[in-house]
């Protein structure tokens, strides 16, 4: 049975940028949702369930057809918030250091540079989905909950939830806001910890 993980912050930890009502309804309902669908939709599958969610969404074109959907879009779901809630942090924000604030300067320019480019996709993205920063340091999307390993592609150093359901309670309408506020909580220390390995 797959589990919701515990924060390593309070839900109003982030509050000036990101408040405690968004993070426990995100948290408590939206992230549980997809954990207790997903168990839902394994029950009675002893194989399956005996495999770590990344087994699954890397093996995802082989599952039964059953299960496809499931582990698509509440196993996707599972995933990506699980590593959403690390890439922000109450000490989050400012730019990373080391090999990858040298390799972001290299391909972008500029630490805003990169910052910009990544901001533009984000308010591309139509409907529900994620932005995500490649290990190659290339930005890409995806819709609804897919995760990049899902899609044959290595686990991403960094992701931004752009579902209206992650800051409608906070800003409206208004996607450019949370972004750019997000920037103030990214945990680049997580980050690098993901590019070193
Ligand atoms: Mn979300």
């Amino acid at each position: 049975m797959f589990k919701l993980p515990d924060l390593s912050y309070d839900y109003d930890a982030l509050g000036k940028y990101i408040s405690k009502d968004i993070m426990v309804l995100h948290h408590t309902k939206h992230h549980q949702g997809y954990v207790d669908k997903l168990n839902a939709a394994l029950e009675g599958q002893s194989e399956l369930q005996g495999k770590t969610l990344e087994e699954l969404l890397v093996s995802y074109e082989q599952l039964p057809e059953t299960v496809k959907a499931a582990v698509r879009n509440q196993g996707g779901g599972h995933y990506n918030h699980s590593l959403f809630w690390q890439w922000m942090s109450p000490n989050g924000g400012g730019e990373p250091s080391g090999q990858l604030a040298a390799d972001i300067i290299e391909k972008y320019g500029s630490f805003q540079a990169f910052v910009d480019e990544f901001s533009a996709k984000a308010l591309g993205v139509f409907g529900s989905g994620w932005v995500w920063l490649q290990p190659d340091l290339s930005i890409a999307t995806t819709s609804n909950q897919d995760t990049p390993i899902l899609l044959g592609q290595p686990e991403p150093l960094l992701g931004l939830d752009v579902w209206e359901h992650a800051y409608y309670l906070d800003y409206k309408n208004k996607r450019d806001d949370y972004v750019k506020a997000w920037w103030n909580v990214v945990n680049w220390d997580f980050v690098e910890s993901r590019s070193a390995r």
